[in-house]
C-alpha cells in the first residue's frame, strides 16, 4: 500500500464488487462527479446513476453504478451501491433490451405504465451501454 492509498470497498446487494487499495477514486454525486484524496474529512454522499472510476496499482477500473451512498473516512471509502458492474461485466444486449422495453412503456404512456419508473430504467440502461461501449 503506497502512502497516499485509500482502502476502498464497493458493496452491492449481490456482494462485494471491489475491495482493495486505490490511489484515485471518482464517483457520480448529485452535484457532479467528485474525487477523493487520502486524508479527506469524513462525510457521506449520495451517488446517482453514473460511472465509478478508480486507479489501483496504476490500473484504471470503471464500474457502472445505479446509485447509492459513499462513506468517506480519511483512509477508507465504503460504497454501498444499489448496483455496480465492472465495465467488462456489463451485458450490452441486456441493457439494449432494457432500453427498448422502457422506450415502449414511455410511448404507451401513463395510463398503462409507471412512466417515471420506465425513465429511470432507461437512464440505468443508457449508462450501462455508454460504459460498456467505452470498454470495447
Ligand atoms: P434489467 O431490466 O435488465 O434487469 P435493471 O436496470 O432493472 O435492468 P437493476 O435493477 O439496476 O437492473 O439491477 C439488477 C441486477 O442486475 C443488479 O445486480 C445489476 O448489477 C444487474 N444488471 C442489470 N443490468 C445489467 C447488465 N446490462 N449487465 C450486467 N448486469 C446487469
Amino acid at each position: 500500500m503506497a502512502d497516499k492509498d485509500i482502502q476502498l470497498e464497493i458493496i452491492t446487494p449481490t456482494g462485494k464488487v471491489f475491495s482493495g487499495d486505490v490511489d484515485t477514486f471518482i464517483a457520480p454525486g448529485f452535484e457532479g462527479y467528485f474525487g477523493v484524496l487520502q486524508g479527506h474529512a469524513p462525510y457521506v454522499v449520495a451517488l446517482k446513476i453514473g460511472e465509478i472510476k478508480l486507479q489501483s496499482d496504476a490500473k484504471l477500473s470503471r464500474f457502472a453504478t445505479t446509485g447509492g451512498f459513499a462513506e468517506v473516512l480519511p483512509h477508507k471509502i465504503t460504497v454501498l451501491a444499489e448496483a455496480a458492474e465492472p465495465a467488462d461485466a456489463i451485458d450490452l444486449e441486456r441493457a439494449e433490451k432494457a432500453v427498448s422495453r422502457a422506450q415502449s412503456r414511455i410511448e404507451e404512456g401513463r395510463k398503462k405504465w409507471d412512466v417515471d419508473r420506465a425513465e429511470l430504467a432507461m437512464a440505468r440502461a443508457f449508462n450501462r451501454m455508454a460504459i460498456a461501449k467505452k470498454n470495447i
